[in-house]
Formats: structure tokens, C-alpha cells, sequence
């Protein structure tokens, strides 16, 4: 097993550095450990060294899991693009947030499954800053249209923005799309729309969360920085 305590210990070193070069409190900074790919020894582990929320990419995988997940957390969050036949099954999951919300289509299909269990889920839509095809997710011009049908779903809470960053080797190459992302927030935040509270802004990963802190997120989701590389062939789907 990797060393989970040093490398979580290392990253909130890391975000408290960057927090007080920037005047920010690190305290409202919410570090998710992104577990995709590894055992659930490893999510257990993460949790045993200070950290209280984890992601999972895969419905499937995530149900695998989960029942081994023996210690106390926050927050199970779902990142990854979702299909409307696994939501029920998500749902059993209890997640804090599905933070991968990528359509209307999508929202309409969880409002419902949420309405058949009679609760109310808590979201954050996804942005694709970047506009690479490779991505899912509302595009800039679509986001506030988006984000307006989505609120009058009345199963669900928007609690948020998440992006995804371009893969570059040089992560500042990223810099003005978290910047836009924040733009986007401020702007959906100033229309006070029902439903629709701006309080996680969700950007940044290990190679590129000291400067998504920089442009204002307050959420990190981190993975390989805390669990080291990813085998897709031991655990992935
Ligand atoms: C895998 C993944 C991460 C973590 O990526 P790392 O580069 O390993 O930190 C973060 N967010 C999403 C949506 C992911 O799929």
C-alpha cells in the first residue's frame, strides 16, 4: 500500500500553503480523495489519516466497494459522467453530492429516481470549461439556461460548479478556464435562483489544484497525489 498518511498529510500541507500565500482559510478548502481504481483497504486507510470525503468515478465499481468501506466519513461524492440506468443504484449509495450533473437530460432522469425514494438530492452541474470533446458537460454559453431548468427540478439541490481541467504537462495552461469557471459561479450566485445555492466550487486535481486554489475553488479532488498511479487493468471497468 502506498503511504495514504503522509501523502494526505502532504497535499493539506500543500493547500495550507497556497491557502495563506492567497489570504484564504484552508478551512473551507474540502479535500476529496479520489479513490477510483483502488480498494476499498485504501479508502478505509484515507479515512484512518484525515480525510472525511471520497469520489468514486463508476456506479458499479462504487457498489462494489462501499460495503467494505468500514470507517466513519462525510461525504461519498460521485464524479463521473452518470447513466440514467445506474442512478438507481447510486442512489442506494446515499452520495453527498453527484457532483458530474452534465445535462438536463441527466437532472430530469435523477429528479425522478429522487422523487420515487422520496428525497432530495444535492448536485453540482459540470461545466466543460475547456470544450474538448472528450468531456462531458454544459457548455459555458448553455450553463445558465442549464442551470435555470435544472432549479425547477424539485428533487434536487444545485449546491454548486464542478470542471475538469485540461490534461497538459503545464498545468497553468488551465489557469483561465478555472478562472471562468469562478466568473460563472459569481454570475449564477448574483441571480439567487430557487433551489440554487453557490457554495462548492468544485476544480482542481493533483496536478493542478495549487492553482485552481488560486482562482478561487473550494473543493479539491485528489487522487493519484494520495494513492499514486492508477492500474486500470487490476480494478477499473
Ligand atoms: C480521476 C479524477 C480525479 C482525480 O485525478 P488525479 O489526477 O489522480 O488527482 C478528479 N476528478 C475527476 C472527475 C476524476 O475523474
Amino acid at each position: 500500500m502506498p503511504d495514504i498518511a503522509r501523502n494526505v498529510y502532504k497535499i493539506k500541507q500543500q493547500i495550507a500553503g497556497i491557502c495563506q500565500a492567497c489570504h484564504r482559510n484552508p478551512e473551507e478548502i474540502t479535500l476529496i480523495a479520489v479513490t477510483k481504481t483502488h480498494p476499498a483497504e485504501f479508502i478505509n486507510e484515507a479515512l484512518r489519516s484525515g480525510v472525511s470525503h471520497f469520489g468514486e468515478n463508476k456506479v458499479q465499481e462504487a457498489l462494489r466497494k462501499l460495503p467494505f468501506v468500514s470507517e466513519a466519513y462525510e461525504g461519498f461524492h460521485y464524479i463521473g459522467h452518470l447513466q440514467s440506468n445506474k442512478i438507481r443504484h447510486l442512489l442506494t449509495l446515499k452520495p453527498a453530492l453527484i457532483q458530474s450533473i452534465d445535462s438536463i437530460y441527466i437532472a430530469e432522469k435523477l429528479n425522478l429516481a429522487a422523487g420515487n425514494q422520496n428525497l432530495t438530492q444535492n448536485i453540482l452541474v459540470q461545466i466543460n470549461t475547456t470544450r474538448e470533446e472528450s468531456k462531458t458537460g454544459v457548455t459555458r454559453e448553455n450553463a445558465l439556461v442549464s442551470i435555470q431548468k435544472i432549479s425547477k427540478l424539485k428533487n434536487l439541490r444545485i449546491k454548486g460548479l464542478m470542471t475538469i481541467g485540461l490534461f497538459d504537462r503545464n498545468p497553468e495552461i488551465t489557469r483561465p478556464f478555472f478562472r471562468e469557471l469562478n466568473s460563472i459561479f459569481d454570475e449564477v450566485a448574483s441571480l439567487d435562483l430557487p433551489n440554487v445555492e453557490m457554495k462548492h466550487l468544485s476544480m482542481g486535481m493533483t496536478d493542478d489544484f495549487p492553482i485552481a486554489l488560486e482562482e478561487g475553488s473550494n473543493m479539491v479532488r485528489i487522487g493519484s497525489g494520495i494513492f499514486g498511479a492508477r492500474n486500470y487493468n487490476i480494478q477499473g471497468e
